[in-house]
């Protein structure tokens, strides 16, 4: 759908009249607010719409202001997105409108942990922490953000890191932060469980989908983060987004956001919109996330086929003589296929330092995927991607 069909269409319609009017309407959203489903984020007590936005792979400002006007509060970025014009772009748009009326959570990732097994090392200093912080939140033109995460945590050792902690800790005392978090999206549970026992973290955001094979751990994790005051936001919402490579088999993209959103320790979600179909579809969601019957049959056929989504649940590492980070390898191929993000998968390959087709010296592939995935194959075809210059594709 495009920018003015949107606008003439269904709920959208006030949006776009309240843009093409150039009125302000911060903070009073399109929808009535009793037509909104609220949740409360923990002990930071934000009351935000069970829908918000994933903004990772938008660089459209006008997607932005619709959202913004039609209700939703939550913006999510990260400083590696789009090489910085993520967070250029939310700065751009939002220096116009009043600071109070939208909250921006951002992610910054620590340097220098094991790419396998995500322990921190010398290089992981709160000095490069706070550099990369500080150039974020001048792209964001920005005093303060409301949630700044520190990104891809999958290690207790990580989670516990004191010299990053407490850096993140002193920005939350200087008014730099709001509020502190950890994004994972492996071994979410030990990470999530790490948080809930350390009594400082004020929210989570984690990877949550009809497709995770370890599920209750996970539910155990969140519930254990919920009622330690954790709260606790979901990503990876859609799984993908495609079933296939081809894209011919889409994931029933508004039933699994509804999956997430029946689980009520789940605060919010952060679906990554990137056209105005794909707002259109999770503004009804806000207003209307009740799961249905013929949602849950189709998820659940969903689900026995293999689809683009990994797990991470690391049980091909130990078979691969390589070494080979194959969950993150995974993760790219979803975002180049599912997502059509050549930039996030390209960023990905280059943090972990694979160069073109990793497995050749290997004849046959002795790992196996629980999902299915042949692996030799997916692997050769993503890190191709490792040859192309990032200006290329950025
Ligand atoms: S073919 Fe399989 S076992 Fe060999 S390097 Fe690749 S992923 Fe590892
Ligand atoms: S590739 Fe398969 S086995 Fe390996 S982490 Fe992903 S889902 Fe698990």
């Amino acid at each position: 759908m495009k920018r003015r069909t949107f606008f003439r269409s269904g709920i959208a319609s006030a949006a776009g009249l309240t843009l093409l009017g150039g009125k302000s309407f911060a903070g009073k959203g399109l929808l009535e607010e009793n037509e909104i489903v609220y949740r409360t984020l923990g002990r930071t007590g934000l009351k935000l719409p069970v829908v918000s936005f994933g903004v990772m792979r938008s660089d459209n400002s006008s997607l932005v202001e619709a959202a913004y006007h039609a209700g939703i509060k939550m913006f999510d970025t990260a400083h590696v997105y789009m090489n910085g014009r993520n967070e250029e772009m939310l700065g751009n748009f939002f220096s116009s409108v009043p600071r109070e009326s939208f909250i921006i959570a951002t992610k910054v990732k620590p340097a220098g942990a094991d790419q396998n097994t995500g322990i921190p090392t010398r290089e992981t200093t709160a000095k490069d922490f706070l550099k990369n912080f500080d150039l974020s939140l001048q792209r964001l033109k920005m005093d303060y953000v409301d949630i700044l995460y520190l990104h891809n945590v999958i290690s207790a050792e990580m989670v516990r890191h004191k010299e990053i902690v407490n850096a993140m800790l002193d920005l939350k005392k200087k008014g730099k932060v709001r509020f502190i978090g950890i994004s994972t999206h492996k071994n979410e549970s030990l990470v999530i469980n790490t948080m809930a026992e350390a009594g400082i973290w004020d929210v989570v955001l984690t990877s949550y989908n009809y497709r995770q094979t370890y599920i209750d751990d996970l539910n155990n994790a969140i519930k254990k983060a919920t009622e330690a005051g954790i709260g606790v936001v979901a990503m990876k919402t859609m799984a993908g987004g495609w079933l296939d490579k081809e894209k011919t088999k889409p994931v029933n993209a508004a039933a699994a956001l509804k999956w997430v959103i029946s689980n009520p320790d789940i605060c919010t979600t952060i679906p990554g919109i990137s056209t105005f179909d794909q707002l259109t579809t999770d503004l009804e969601i806000m207003s209307d996330p009740v799961l249905t019957e013929s949602d849950k049959t189709d998820l659940m056929a969903e689900a026995s086929l293999p689809g683009l989504y990994c797990n991470a649940c690391s049980n091909c590492t130990p078979g691969c003589p390589n070494n080979l980070p194959i969950p993150e390898l995974m993760r790219a191929y979803m975002y180049a296929y599912g997502y059509s993000n050549l930039s996030m998968a390209s960023e990905l390959l280059s943090e972990t330092g694979i160069k073109s087709d990793p497995c050749s010296g290997c004849e046959t592939c002795t790992t196996n995927c629980v999902r299915g995935f042949n692996l030799k194959e997916k692997i050769a075809d993503i890190s191709r991607l490792a040859d192309v210059p990032y200006d290329l594709i950025a």
